[in-house]
């Protein structure tokens, strides 16, 4: 193992775009002004930007020449006709219905297939899937894998659904479940991939009981890897092969090609069934757009055509699942308390473990992103109480997230290795200074998707 080559970047820089260098009294004046939440910093004043894999990526010189090609016309682009025979091409869906991201296609499949009182099982739902279901009066379930409850544990598919769970479900409530969705990779339960046992037996169940089942593709080529690299009788399987063995397994899915379509912009909903498409391009033509252009323009059509090809090569997939590994195995090192194994897209910081001293309801996700962006500039994002709580609907009592969690996200093909190194020792740094963080509490925040509106003040310890 020692001797072997280190993983590259395989790509050379092209067009670069400057860091700017700040200190930690002006990193503290923009917190404040931000009032501790840094989905409102200005996106300058942050050094290393891993609030999010979403859009942020860098595209190649083949994307930005196919952004050259795209071609706008309302009605029968060809950019429309690359788009849609790539979706067809990687992932065997027939019907393609483009929409501006991943949430429009939510949007457009639970309008059409959940009615109120409705269930919709999903291995983690993500909080935009969990904001349509509920917008279309149903209800949102999460069925993870038991394994999944230990972060420090080393199961390899911490993304699976609980089969058992979804038994349960489907025999009691049968009648009213519209629909089964799986998320791969499972981005709120950690980034973990799902194995393709854990797919197929859940295929099998929703056959079983004539439900549809559903995929949130958004990391679908990740997935692919991830489930080769963990799973020995997967080794001789080529991904774009892994990647048609997944979705055959459905009836269709969702995707923002903000993330595997290595675009700025973008997705889809893609289906099998043509009266579902129809009912589904009807919707569109009201809030997005016209079936060949849904939200999108031509030339990110274009973009993500190219992107879904690109996202499916080796040494970039090799790269990725790489630079995430290496930071998750330095951390680990270090003792500091990190999601393992390493995910497909993010390094997953266990906030609970790391800052002990403060209790849940003071939030120590948000008061450890805070921190690490005092610290070096980092932008990162919580993934816990904050994001992910729900209220009890007699009581009102705040009932928390499964795992205090904090996401760095890493942009695809935007960092290099030190760069990664930087945050390593950022981390290490507040890790020493753990005992002395303080909690935080909202005072500000509106009732959905309070995350991204919220405001944060200390709580002395
Ligand atoms: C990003 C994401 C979405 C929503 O996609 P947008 O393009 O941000 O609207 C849905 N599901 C998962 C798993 C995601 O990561």
């Amino acid at each position: 193992m020692s001797d072997a080559l280190p993983i590259i970047e395989p790509f050379r820089i092209k067009s670069i775009e400057p860091i700017l260098v700040s200190t930690r009294e002006e990193r503290a004046r923009h917190l404040a002004e931000a009032h501790g939440n840094l989905f409102k910093l200005h996106s300058a004043d942050v050094m290393i930007d891993l609030l999010t894999d979403s859009g942020t990526g860098a595209m190649s010189a083949e994307q930005w020449a196919a952004v050259m090609r795209g071609d706008e016309s309302y009605a029968g682009s060809p950019s429309f006709l690359r788009f849609e025979s790539a979706v067809q091409e990687v992932y065997g869906f027939e019907n393609v219905i483009p929409t501006h991201q991943g949430r429009a296609a939510e949007h457009l499949l639970f309008r059409t297939l959940v009615r109120p009182g409705h269930v919709v099982p999903n291995n983690t739902h993500f909080d935009t899937t969990r904001a349509n279901v509920e917008a279309a009066g149903g209800v949102a379930l999460d069925l993870p894998c038991k394994e999944s409850e230990v972060t420090s544990s080393d199961f390899p598919f911490k993304g699976n659904m609980d089969v058992d769970a979804l038994r349960r479900v489907l025999a009691e409530k049968a009648g009213s479940v519209p629909l089964v969705m799986m998320t791969i990779t499972n981005n709120a339960g950690g980034g973990q991939p799902v194995s393709l046992d854990n797919l197929r037996a859940v295929h099998a169940l929703c056959a079983a009981h004539s439900v549809p089942l559903f995929i949130d593709a958004c990391r679908f080529a990740e997935n692919a890897w991830l489930m080769r690299a963990r799973d020995p009788a997967l080794a001789g399987s080529s991904i774009p092969e892994l990647v048609r063995a997944v979705f055959d397994l459905s009836e269709g899915c969702t995707m923002s090609a903000k993330k595997d379509g290595l675009a700025n912009i973008g997705g889809f909903v893609a289906v099998r069934d043509p009266e579902l498409a129809a009912e589904l391009r009807r919707r569109l033509v009201v809030t997005e757009g016209f079936p060949t252009y849904g939200g999108m323009s031509g030339r990110d059509l274009d973009a993500v055509a190219q992107g879904l090809y690109e996202v499916l090569h080796e040494d970039y997939l090799e790269y990725r699942a790489a630079s995430v590994r290496y930071v998750v195995q330095r951390l680990d090192a270090s003792e500091i308390p990190v999601l393992r194994p390493a995910g497909g897209h993010a390094i997953f910081l266990d906030a609970a473990r790391f800052l002990p001293h403060i209790p849940v309801r003071r939030y120590p996700g948000q008061a450890l992103a805070m921190e690490l962006y005092l610290e070096g500039g980092i932008r990162s994002c919580e993934i816990g109480s904050v994001m992910l709580a729900h209220h009890d609907e007699t009581t009102g009592e705040e009932i928390p997230a499964r795992h205090e969690l904090v996401r760095l996200a890493i942009p695809r093909r935007t960092y290099t290795q030190s760069h990664m190194d930087y945050v390593i020792e950022i981390v290490r740094r507040v890790w020493k200074r753990r005992d002395a963080i303080a909690g935080v509490e909202i005072t500000a925040a509106p009732p959905v998707l309070r995350h991204f509106q919220a405001e944060f003040g200390r709580v002395g310890r």
